[in-house]
């Protein structure tokens, strides 16, 4: 039953899918249990690890990718993840960009715009915080997709912002983490 959910953009259809695929609800409920106990949280290791570039020859990265989507796709408020997020140290991002979704892989920003944005931002891997993080409103990006192809594009808004966020965690540098840390070590 493996089919690569992030290549379907819409979300309502992957969870329809997903549910005929199992033979009912409580063995669905289960399967998303699994799937999302893949997410890494809090002072695991891996989040504050520096992510490392894949290498196309020699990384077999589509079971990566494909537990990527469906860890966003089962997660209620997810707009992003990472793939140090579900445990792999590679540097990959997975971006809601409206109704699509993008793979970035080894995405690197190349320009930023000094016009800058204040939202407060959650985190898939810091559940139930929120902190309000500055970044740039614009940025370009070169990054490779999923096929191996590079790209270079300019995002702004909140898609620039979910990028931001997500390669903040490939550089092992989620600023909810310090909240965290600060909370829990009181
Ligand atoms: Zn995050």
């Amino acid at each position: 039953m493996i089919t690569l959910f992030y290549k379907d953009n819409d979300m309502k259809k992957i969870k329809k899918r997903l549910k005929k695929t199992v033979d009912n609800k409580l063995q669905y409920e289960r399967y998303k249990k699994r799937i999302l106990s893949n997410l890494r949280k809090y002072d695991d290791p891996i989040l504050l690890e520096v992510s490392r570039d894949v290498d196309f020859e020699t990384d077999k990265i589509d079971d990566v990718l494909a537990l990527m989507g469906r860890v966003l796709s089962f997660s209620k408020t997810g707009v992003g993840l990472a793939a140090c997020q579900i445990g792999y140290n590679l540097n990959i991002a997975l971006i809601q960009d409206g109704d699509n979704r993008l793979f970035m892989i080894n995405p690197e920003i190349i320009k930023e715009s000094e016009d800058k944005s204040t939202l407060r931002e959650g985190c898939l891997s810091y559940p139930g915080l929120e902190l309000p993080i500055s970044r740039s409103e614009e940025i370009t990006v070169k990054f490779f997709d999923e096929k191996g192809k590079e790209q270079t594009n300019e995002y702004r808004g909140l898609t620039a912002r979910i990028i931001q966020h997500e390669i903040d965690h490939l550089k092992g540098a989620c600023q909810l983490y310090s909240v965290w840390k600060d909370n829990n070590n009181k």
